[in-house]
Protein backbone atom coordinates (compact mmCIF):
# COMPACT_ATOMS: atom_id res chain seq x y z
CA UNK A 1 0.00 0.00 0.00
CA UNK A 2 1.26 3.58 -0.92
CA UNK A 3 2.90 5.61 1.80
CA UNK A 4 0.73 9.16 1.46
CA UNK A 5 2.89 12.30 2.04
CA UNK A 6 2.47 14.24 5.37
CA UNK A 7 1.99 17.66 5.06
CA UNK A 8 4.03 19.87 7.00
CA UNK A 9 3.47 23.50 8.87
CA UNK A 10 2.40 25.39 7.61
CA UNK A 11 0.74 24.48 4.36
CA UNK A 12 -2.43 26.31 3.56
CA UNK A 13 -4.04 22.69 3.63
CA UNK A 14 -3.77 22.50 7.23
CA UNK A 15 -5.76 25.87 7.97
CA UNK A 16 -8.44 24.15 5.44
CA UNK A 17 -12.18 22.79 6.60
CA UNK A 18 -12.59 19.06 5.32
CA UNK A 19 -15.75 18.40 3.53
CA UNK A 20 -18.55 15.85 5.22
CA UNK A 21 -18.30 12.75 3.50
CA UNK A 22 -21.97 11.56 2.09
CA UNK A 23 -21.42 7.70 0.88
CA UNK A 24 -18.73 5.51 1.95
CA UNK A 25 -16.95 4.12 -1.23
CA UNK A 26 -14.14 1.69 -2.20
CA UNK A 27 -11.85 4.86 -3.21
CA UNK A 28 -12.73 6.07 0.89
CA UNK A 29 -12.00 2.57 1.84
CA UNK A 30 -8.83 2.55 -0.01
CA UNK A 31 -7.71 5.69 1.04
CA UNK A 32 -8.64 5.14 5.04
CA UNK A 33 -6.28 1.70 4.71
CA UNK A 34 -3.50 3.84 3.33
CA UNK A 35 -4.14 6.19 5.76
CA UNK A 36 -3.42 4.11 8.76
CA UNK A 37 -0.56 2.79 7.02
CA UNK A 38 1.15 5.95 7.09
CA UNK A 39 0.29 6.75 10.17
CA UNK A 40 1.97 3.39 11.68
CA UNK A 41 4.77 4.09 9.27
CA UNK A 42 5.15 7.72 10.48
CA UNK A 43 4.79 6.45 14.65
CA UNK A 44 2.04 8.20 14.84
CA UNK A 45 -1.21 8.07 17.26
CA UNK A 46 -3.56 9.48 14.91
CA UNK A 47 -4.17 10.88 11.38
CA UNK A 48 -6.32 13.27 9.59
CA UNK A 49 -7.39 13.91 5.51
CA UNK A 50 -5.94 17.39 5.65
CA UNK A 51 -2.32 16.16 6.99
CA UNK A 52 -2.22 13.81 3.64
CA UNK A 53 -3.81 16.76 1.28
CA UNK A 54 -7.32 15.88 1.19
CA UNK A 55 -10.27 17.57 2.33
CA UNK A 56 -12.73 15.29 3.63
CA UNK A 57 -14.20 14.64 6.91
CA UNK A 58 -11.83 11.10 7.86
CA UNK A 59 -9.63 10.28 10.50
CA UNK A 60 -7.72 6.99 11.77
CA UNK A 61 -6.49 6.44 15.32
CA UNK A 62 -4.97 3.65 17.21
CA UNK A 63 -3.43 5.07 20.80
CA UNK A 64 -2.72 1.58 21.63
CA UNK A 65 0.01 0.17 19.39
CA UNK A 66 3.15 2.36 20.10
CA UNK A 67 5.14 1.63 22.85
CA UNK A 68 4.96 4.91 25.35
CA UNK A 69 8.62 4.85 27.30
CA UNK A 70 8.46 1.15 27.05
CA UNK A 71 4.70 0.30 27.91
CA UNK A 72 3.81 -2.79 26.16
CA UNK A 73 2.16 -2.22 23.05
CA UNK A 74 -1.09 -3.80 21.66
CA UNK A 75 -1.14 -5.22 17.90
CA UNK A 76 -2.46 -2.55 15.33
CA UNK A 77 -6.00 -1.89 15.41
CA UNK A 78 -6.71 1.41 13.64
CA UNK A 79 -10.02 2.80 13.99
CA UNK A 80 -11.56 4.84 11.04
CA UNK A 81 -13.70 7.28 12.12
CA UNK A 82 -15.87 9.34 9.30
CA UNK A 83 -17.37 12.44 9.94
CA UNK A 84 -16.61 12.53 13.28
CA UNK A 85 -18.04 15.21 15.69
CA UNK A 86 -18.15 15.65 19.27
CA UNK A 87 -21.70 15.72 20.91
CA UNK A 88 -20.11 16.18 24.73
CA UNK A 89 -17.36 16.49 26.89
CA UNK A 90 -16.52 16.60 30.09
CA UNK A 91 -15.92 19.65 32.51
CA UNK A 92 -13.29 18.26 33.89
CA UNK A 93 -9.94 18.82 31.55
CA UNK A 94 -6.29 17.64 32.04
CA UNK A 95 -2.85 18.74 30.17
CA UNK A 96 -0.67 16.56 28.27
CA UNK A 97 2.14 17.16 26.05
CA UNK A 98 1.23 16.54 22.65
CA UNK A 99 2.93 16.43 19.24
CA UNK A 100 1.96 16.51 15.65
CA UNK A 101 3.22 14.68 12.70
CA UNK A 102 2.57 18.09 10.38
CA UNK A 103 5.08 19.75 13.23
CA UNK A 104 8.06 17.87 13.54
CA UNK A 105 10.11 18.34 16.53
CA UNK A 106 7.47 20.50 18.19
CA UNK A 107 5.74 19.39 21.48
CA UNK A 108 3.83 21.43 24.17
CA UNK A 109 1.51 21.57 26.77
CA UNK A 110 -2.03 21.17 25.34
CA UNK A 111 -5.49 21.47 28.01
CA UNK A 112 -8.39 19.52 26.76
CA UNK A 113 -11.50 17.92 28.37
CA UNK A 114 -10.68 14.82 29.83
CA UNK A 115 -13.88 12.43 28.35
CA UNK A 116 -16.27 12.80 25.15
CA UNK A 117 -19.10 11.58 23.80
CA UNK A 118 -18.63 11.86 19.94
CA UNK A 119 -20.49 9.98 16.74
CA UNK A 120 -19.04 8.55 13.19
CA UNK A 121 -20.20 7.07 10.49
CA UNK A 122 -17.60 3.36 10.23
CA UNK A 123 -16.31 2.28 6.62
CA UNK A 124 -19.69 0.48 6.44
CA UNK A 125 -21.42 3.42 6.21
CA UNK A 126 -22.76 2.48 9.70
CA UNK A 127 -23.28 5.58 12.41
CA UNK A 128 -22.20 4.98 15.94
CA UNK A 129 -22.22 6.56 19.09
CA UNK A 130 -18.92 5.65 21.35
CA UNK A 131 -17.15 7.49 24.58
CA UNK A 132 -13.49 8.09 24.83
CA UNK A 133 -11.53 9.21 27.47
CA UNK A 134 -7.46 9.61 28.21
CA UNK A 135 -5.35 9.55 25.80
CA UNK A 136 -8.18 7.87 22.78
CA UNK A 137 -10.36 11.35 23.88
CA UNK A 138 -7.32 13.57 23.60
CA UNK A 139 -6.34 11.96 20.08
CA UNK A 140 -9.94 12.30 18.49
CA UNK A 141 -10.15 15.95 19.36
CA UNK A 142 -6.69 16.34 17.98
CA UNK A 143 -7.69 15.09 14.95
CA UNK A 144 -11.15 16.55 14.51
CA UNK A 145 -9.20 19.77 15.13
CA UNK A 146 -7.82 19.04 12.02
CA UNK A 147 -10.61 18.79 10.13
CA UNK A 148 -11.58 22.21 11.32
CA UNK A 149 -8.01 23.89 10.25
CA UNK A 150 -7.03 23.93 13.73
CA UNK A 151 -3.79 23.20 15.28
CA UNK A 152 -2.71 21.69 18.68
CA UNK A 153 -0.60 25.17 18.75
CA UNK A 154 -3.43 27.33 18.19
CA UNK A 155 -5.00 25.63 21.88
CA UNK A 156 -1.51 26.10 23.83
CA UNK A 157 -1.09 28.82 26.64
CA UNK A 158 0.44 32.30 25.04
CA UNK A 159 3.51 31.14 27.11
CA UNK A 160 3.68 27.86 25.55
CA UNK A 161 3.78 29.41 22.42
CA UNK A 162 6.34 32.15 22.91
CA UNK A 163 8.36 29.09 23.98
CA UNK A 164 8.17 27.48 20.49
CA UNK A 165 7.86 30.33 18.53
CA UNK A 166 11.48 30.16 17.13
CA UNK A 167 10.69 26.05 16.23
CA UNK A 168 7.94 27.22 14.70
CA UNK A 169 9.51 29.95 12.98
CA UNK A 170 12.40 27.66 11.30
CA UNK A 171 10.03 24.80 9.90
CA UNK A 172 8.46 27.48 8.04
CA UNK A 173 11.66 28.87 7.07
CA UNK A 174 12.97 25.22 5.97
CA UNK A 175 9.38 24.87 3.89
CA UNK A 176 10.08 27.82 2.26
CA UNK A 177 13.44 27.91 1.26
CA UNK A 178 12.84 24.17 0.03
CA UNK A 179 9.68 24.86 -1.92
CA UNK A 180 11.92 27.59 -3.84
CA UNK A 181 14.75 25.07 -4.68
CA UNK A 182 11.88 22.72 -6.27
CA UNK A 183 11.96 20.19 -3.63
CA UNK A 184 8.71 18.16 -2.96
CA UNK A 185 7.93 18.73 0.90
CA UNK A 186 6.02 15.93 2.87
CA UNK A 187 7.33 14.21 6.17
CA UNK A 188 8.80 11.31 4.43
CA UNK A 189 10.79 12.97 1.34
CA UNK A 190 12.19 16.51 2.83
CA UNK A 191 15.24 17.67 1.28
CA UNK A 192 18.18 16.18 2.48
CA UNK A 193 19.25 19.50 4.37
CA UNK A 194 15.64 19.37 6.33
CA UNK A 195 14.84 15.71 6.70
CA UNK A 196 12.02 16.38 9.21
CA UNK A 197 11.63 12.31 9.54
CA UNK A 198 15.29 11.99 10.41
CA UNK A 199 15.68 15.09 12.47
CA UNK A 200 12.28 14.58 14.70
CA UNK A 201 13.82 12.25 17.08
CA UNK A 202 10.31 11.58 18.47
CA UNK A 203 9.27 10.15 15.18
CA UNK A 204 11.83 7.43 15.21
CA UNK A 205 11.50 6.40 18.87
CA UNK A 206 7.96 6.70 20.48
CA UNK A 207 8.03 9.99 22.78
CA UNK A 208 5.54 12.23 23.05
CA UNK A 209 2.21 11.24 21.27
CA UNK A 210 1.46 12.69 17.29
CA UNK A 211 -1.35 13.04 15.80
ZN1 LIG B 1 -1.68 16.73 14.37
Amino acid sequence: MPLLPIRIYDDPILRETARPIEQVTDRLRALARDMAETMYEARGIGLAANQIGELERIIVVDVDWASRNGRRALPRNPLTLINPEILDDSVEDDVYSEGCLSIPGVEGDVWRPVRIRYRYTDLDGRTHEDEAEGLRARCIQHEIDHLNGVLFIDRMTPEERARLAGALAQIRYDLVVDQAAGARIDLFSATARTCYFRLNPYAARGGVPKG
